[in-house]
This record gives C-alpha cells, structure tokens and sequence, in this order.
C-alpha cells in the first residue's frame, strides 16, 4: 500500500463557470480526490454544487486535456490542413514568446490581441488587465459564450433594466414568471448562486409560473407549467399588457415613461 504523505482540504473556488462556487478539494498525495462545496459560504450556493462543478475532477484528469505547450510546425493554414502540433517545454514556450511580446511592446502594443472566453474567472479583466498593463496594449477579443450569449442577452438587460444581467430579484419577489428561461435551475449566470436563491425565495413563499412549449427545468417545478406554442410568446404577453393596460388599467404609467 501506498504511504500517506499528504492528506489535505483545500479551500479554493470552481472555476469552470463565473458562478465562481466556494469549494474545498480533498488532495491526498498530490492527487485531487474529491470536490465538496462550502456550507456557510456566500460565494456561490451556500455549499451546493452543480454537476458540472463535481465533474471537475474528470476534466482535470482527462487525458485529453491539453496542458503544455503546443508549437505550430505547418506554416501551411486551411480547412482540413494539418497545423502538426509539436510538444514543447515551457522553456522553449517562454524563450520562443517572450523576446517576441518584447518586441511588440517596443514597436507599438496594439498589435497584441489577447483572446478569451466568458465561462473562466479570468474573463474579461482578471487575465487582460495585468497583461494589458504590462505591454499597455488595449486589444481585447472574447469569444464562444461571450459572442453567442452576451450579444442577444446584455443588450437587452442594459436597454430595459439598466442592467448587465438580468436576474429576478429573488429576495423580495413573490411572482415570477418565465418565458423560455430557467434561470435558478441549473443554467443562467452564477448558476448555483441563483438556484439557492430561488430555492430560499419559494421556501418563502414566491410563486413561479413557466411558459414554455416544453416542461423545462424550471416548468417542471414550478407552481404552474403553461405549454404554449412554439413561438407564441409575445402573442401571450402583448394579450397580457392588454389586459393590465386597457381592461384593469392598473398600469403604473410613469414606469415606461422613465424607467424603460
Ligand atoms: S455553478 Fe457549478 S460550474 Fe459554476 S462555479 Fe458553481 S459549481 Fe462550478
């Protein structure tokens, strides 16, 4: 049997979306065991994590994770060329990059771009900004999520709620309604965060009613599933501002005018 040398907890955080879950990691001889999230912490869900969290193990032992450095060897580039990716040290990496990055910041800084995700802690600023003040470039290109998701749905939030995300006020709601959205059942931004707070805001007593042709996540445990046809969304809620605006006329009128 192997000897015991180190058998540790170590408090850190998830760091595979920006929910960014307080977790503690179960390293035994400089192998990570075990994943736990941090009851009491108000990082995160109050020591709930989600499946992906937990699965974080797989994703750093995979052993088709990249983790060193890959040099480019076909200068030829294409759809369906080969790049033949060679392995090397990292002090090949850093003597090869370096005196490069040198060069550019001498010439003239805005010719680096840095390139980044939205689903790491790092974006945008945790990697760019040092490495912006070091070289003083300002290019910065987020990628994946940040196009696909941030285009339809900051816009969005900053024009009607003033906002960069768009999140129910949990706390002080009593009635939510979706349309198409899960948020608080494991998607959205801080998923975890937000699935403690509706949880909290239901044990309070807040009522969820989804619209959704299907009984998504959040339909299937909400107070009431209401199955529209695909597409029928805003057919449902221009009937229902009819309804609040000419029958029952409870519409507060200064709200449109100042705040959207
Ligand atoms: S919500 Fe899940 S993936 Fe995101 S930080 Fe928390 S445990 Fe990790």
């Amino acid at each position: 049997m192997q000897d015991i040398r180190e058998d540790v907890w170590i408090h850190t955080m998830c760091a595979r979306c920006y929910a960014e879950c307080a977790i503690r990691v179960h390293r035994v001889n400089g192998v990570a065991m075990e994943i736990q999230g941090v009851s009491g912490s108000t990082q995160g869900a109050d020591g709930g994590l989600c499946p992906k969290g937990l699965s974080s193990l797989q994703v750093l032992y995979d052993p088709n994770r990249l983790n060193v450095p890959l040099r480019r060897t076909n200068p030829e580039k294409g759809i369906g060329v080969d790049p033949k990716w060679e392995e090397i040290s990292w002090e090949d990496a850093y003597d090869e990059i370096v005196p490069r990055m040198k060069k550019i910041i001498e010439e003239d800084p805005r010719k680096l771009n840095y390139m980044g995700g939205t689903a790491h802690p790092g974006y945008p600023t945790g990697i760019a900004d040092p490495i912006s003040v070091l070289g003083g470039f300002s290019g910065l290109f987020a990628l994946g999520l940040g196009l696909h998701c941030g285009n339809a749905a900051h816009p969005i939030g900053g024009l009607i709620h003033g906002s960069w995300s768009i999140v129910p006020d949990f706390k002080y709601c009593n009635y939510a309604i979706y349309f198409g959205a899960s948020k608080g059942h494991g998607s959205g931004h801080s998923a975890m965060t937000a699935a403690r707070m509706v949880a909290d805001a239901k044990a309070r007593g807040m009522k969820l009613v989804v619209f959704d042709p299907m009984c998504n996540f959040a339909a299937g445990k909400a107070n009431e599933w209401v199955p529209i046809i695909p597409g029928a969304d805003v057919a449902v809620v221009l009937a229902m501002c009819n309804v609040i605006v000419n029958d029952l006329g409870i519409v507060d009128e200064e709200f449109p005018k100042l705040k959207t």
